[in-house]
């Protein structure tokens, strides 16, 4: 079995309603031996945010915003140290971002991966062929293939994550998985990285899904498949 990292969490700096701490000790309880866990709060353009206009707005008000975050994280990260890895993503709604991809790809330091949300066919294509520019891992949060992508086929959009290196989370979302699952069966036939992600907002319950999601990676072939995104400190400390 591999480490386990659930890479899915949001806490109150978004819309979460666990602290880091919170969050660690939960899965710290799950009585299955977790790795670390990724904090992945919905930052730049979220739909509670103000209107942007330009990217020198997208600049100041999100860079500001995302300075404090990896500052939190980064502290809980040292309060952790020993027990349980801390990582720090960001999930980013694709919509109300995709018009200002360049400015964000400059706007990551100290941020370890990304999980796009609500990317559709032309949004994934675009992330593509934008992909090589980010500075950490980027990835599909709880996509449903067949629903996100209903006009392509699974080996377009397998070939397509694949070749951009865009990782794909197996979420808490997809439960129960059938082991036959067709999309599950293309994947491990690919170079496609995965993460596993419960996307804990406000029920803690929801972590206890954590191993079902682990073995289901093993038992489809995917075990050996599972991304861990590298701390990107050194650049957090020059922000
Ligand atoms: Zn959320
Ligand atoms: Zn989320």
């Amino acid at each position: 079995m591999q480490p386990v990292y659930n890479l899915h969490n949001h806490t109150p700096f978004s819309d979460g309603a666990y602290t880091i701490d919170e969050l660690c000790e939960a899965h710290l309880d799950l009585g299955t031996p977790v790795t670390g866990i990724g904090i992945s709060d919905h930052l730049f353009c979220t739909p509670s945010s103000r209107e942007v206009k330009s990217e020198r707005d997208y600049g100041r008000i999100f860079g500001g915003e995302k300075r404090d975050y990896v500052a939190e994280v980064r502290e809980a990260r040292q309060r952790w140290s020993g027990k349980l890895e801390i990582l720090c993503g960001a999930e980013v709604n694709w919509p109300l971002n995709k018009p200002m991809l360049s400015a964000l790809t400059g706007m990551l330091d100290g941020i370890d991966y990304l999980l796009f949300e609500f990317v559709d066919w032309a949004g994934l294509t675009t992330l593509a062929n934008q992909a090589r520019r980010f500075p950490c891992p980027i990835g599909l949060a709880h996509t449903e293939v067949g629903v996100q992508f209903p006009n392509t086929s699974m080996d377009q959009v397998v070939r397509t994550l694949a070749n951009a290196r865009i990782f794909y989370e197996i979420s808490s979302k997809f439960l129960p998985l059938s082991p036959n699952d067709p999309w599950f069966k293309t994947v491990p036939n690919h170079r496609v990285r995965v993460t596993l992600g419960t996307d804990t907002h406000d029920d803690l319950e929801v972590l206890k899904t954590l191993p079902t999601l682990a073995e289901y990676a093993e038992q489809v072939g995917l075990g050996e498949k599972i991304l861990i995104p590298a701390v990107r400190d050194a650049e957090a400390v020059s922000t």
